[in-house]
């Protein structure tokens, strides 16, 4: 029995203009700036940030930003299923985009690393005794390569 080991691999960049569009669409016809902003933002991190960050870093793009127009870029985004969110290690919940396409996720809960996995694990579907599969969801939660690399310095440290 060997496990499949899955290569981890960034959001690709070829896709990041027709995802910009999709997510520009998903907030309504008025792309101001502060949405384009966050949308920008969003698309080019690859961890879940906090509302206050994404609000942060938008602000330096769209200096009009305000907290209200991050909430509710990310209300628009969520409705339209672009939105991937948890509740981190520290207690403060993370957003990050969603890109269009099946794919799963590996999401670290100290440092917010969202990993979108393409393609599916399940392509085939689980044998659920006559129950016909249509859709699933699936996320890997838990510690990145990195932060379990620095908790272990950190275990022989202390
Ligand atoms: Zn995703
Ligand atoms: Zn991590
Ligand atoms: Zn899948």
């Amino acid at each position: 029995m060997s496990a499949r080991v899955v290569d981890l691999a960034p959001h690709d960049a070829e896709g990041l203009g027709a995802e910009t569009a999709v997510a520009l669409a998903a907030l309504g016809p008025a792309s101001t700036a502060p949405r384009r902003a966050i949308v920008e933002v969003m698309l080019a991190a690859s961890r879940l940030q906090t509302p206050e960050e994404l609000l942060h870093e938008a602000r330096i793009r769209a200096p009009a930003t305000s907290l209200a127009t991050v909430y509710r870029a990310l209300e628009r985004l969520d409705a339209a299923g672009r939105v991937k969110r948890a509740t981190l290690a520290s207690g403060a919940v993370g957003y990050g985009y969603c890109a269009t396409g099946h794919h799963e996720h590996a999401i670290c809960l100290r440092c917010g690393q969202l990993q979108p996995i393409r393609p599916c694990l399940v392509a085939d579907g689980p044998a659920l005794g006559g129950f016909r599969v249509t859709s699933h969801v699936l996320d890997f939660y838990g510690v990145c390569a990195r932060c379990a690399a620095e908790s272990d310095e950190e275990g022989v440290a202390g």
